[in-house]
């Protein structure tokens, strides 16, 4: 393999522990390749361990997770979802599949998570769910969310995809609403490539997760002994991962201690680096509220707006070093306005986006490397001029 990474800086790089081929190789030689055998049970017992949720449910993506959320809360055409318009597509995705409306709301300007403030303005008689996304790997506000939605009797689905790992108030994300979604992306912190989990976090709803997920059938408690034969039994697809992959994450899962830690080191010293930078006014680091124990997922910078970020990308690029922003707004992207709705004018997400760069940030990145990002950022952005 041509890593190359000494000239160039990608912006991410999977990182494997070493031990992901061994355990394929068992799962292999167990002669069990379906989903469900030891090792997905593995992975859910370590899940279920650390996060404290009910039930913990591999699928093949997050993305997966979230549509299964959208089926067990019997979300309906018309019915409408609350969330950020500063997120990923699948966000939304899940639920316009089962024909609801999403509503978005602002973020917050330090965070960038849902303003929390905001949500109850955007509630109606259609309203079913709210789905907070903690971006960065930095939690919502979740006690005021949980609050808001016992209010008014809706149910809260974390998109905990960036969140692994992380914690708010000492509680694992995605194990506070009645649902949450993780994702083991290769982009993400722990990971298999394509994968992800529900927590089940209402023990009432861990019967049809399993049905959902098992392609409509019981087929879980028939492998349980529970019942003589499986049927169908409602609406469901395949939503659960193999056991290569589950054999993968399980290598990922036993090191998932330190790899967050190696990317908090990273993530620290960045922070470090550039607390000149935002002294001078060119940029605003990332904020954490004291609550929020993050996990590293990502560090970005806030371009003050007189600074032109295509201006620093170019920079960056020539420099060999790879650097990214994110997202267009769901408001305003065509499907965005074709199958949802904004709640007030979103002007934070839109400036947000506009001024968003995020920086190289993965296990093994070096502190020349670092140097070399700040440097470049330096020049670009005429700090020593
Ligand atoms: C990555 C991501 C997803 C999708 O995860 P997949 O596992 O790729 O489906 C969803 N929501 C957010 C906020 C993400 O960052």
């Amino acid at each position: 393999m041509d890593t190359n990474k000494d000239r160039h800086i990608p912006f991410n790089w999977p990182n494997m522990t070493g031990k992901e081929l061994h355990y394929i190789a068992e799962a292999h030689f167990n002669g069990r390749l379906a989903g469900d055998g030891p090792f997905t049970k593995r992975c859910h017992t370590w899940l279920e361990t650390r996060t404290q949720c009910a039930k913990a449910l591999l699928t093949h993506s997050c993305t997966a997770a979230l549509e299964m959320a959208a089926l067990l809360l019997d979300i309906e055409p018309g019915d409408e979802v609350i969330m950020p318009s500063y997120t990923f597509v699948s966000t939304a995705n899940a639920f316009v599949l089962r024909g609801a409306v999403p509503v978005f709301v602002d973020v917050r300007d330090d965070t960038l998570n849902i303003d929390e403030q905001l949500i109850e303005s955007a509630i109606t008689p259609r309203t079913r769910a709210i789905v907070p996304v903690h971006y960065a790997g930095v939690a919502c506000e979740m006690d005021t969310i949980m609050a808001i939605a016992a209010r008014h009797g809706l149910k809260v689905v974390e998109d905990a995809a960036q969140g692994v790992m992380a914690t708010y108030k000492g509680r694992a994300l995605g194990s506070i609403g009645d649902l949450g979604a993780y994702s083991f992306h290769e982009t993400k912190n722990v990971i298999s490539g394509e994968g992800g989990s529900l927590l089940v976090n209402d023990p009432q709803l861990t019967p049809r997760a399993e049905i959902i997920r098992e392609k409509g059938t019981d087929r879980s408690r028939f492998f349980r002994g529970e019942v003589d034969k499986y049927t169908w039994q409602e609406v469901g697809s395949s939503f659960l991962p193999g056991e290569l992959m589950a054999a993968f994450l399980w290598a990922q899962f036993e090191e998932a201690d330190k790899i967050t830690q190696q990317r908090i080191v990273s993530w620290n010293r960045y922070h470090a680096l550039l607390e000149s930078f935002e002294a001078k006014g060119v940029l605003r680091r990332p904020i954490v509220p004291s609550e929020c124990q993050h996990n590293a997922h990502m560090y970005y910078v806030l371009l003050s707006p007189e600074v032109n970020r295509q201006a620093v990308l170019d920079d960056f690029r020539r420099n060999d070093i790879a650097s990214v922003f994110h997202y267009v707004p769901l408001h305003s992207s065509p499907a965005g306005q074709k199958y949802g709705r904004a709640q007030g004018d979103l002007s934070v997400t839109d400036s947000v986006s506009e001024r968003l760069v995020r920086l190289p940030l993965w296990v093994g990145l070096t502190e020349a490397q670092q140097d070399k990002v700040a440097n470049t950022l330096s020049r670009s952005l005429k700090l020593n001029e």
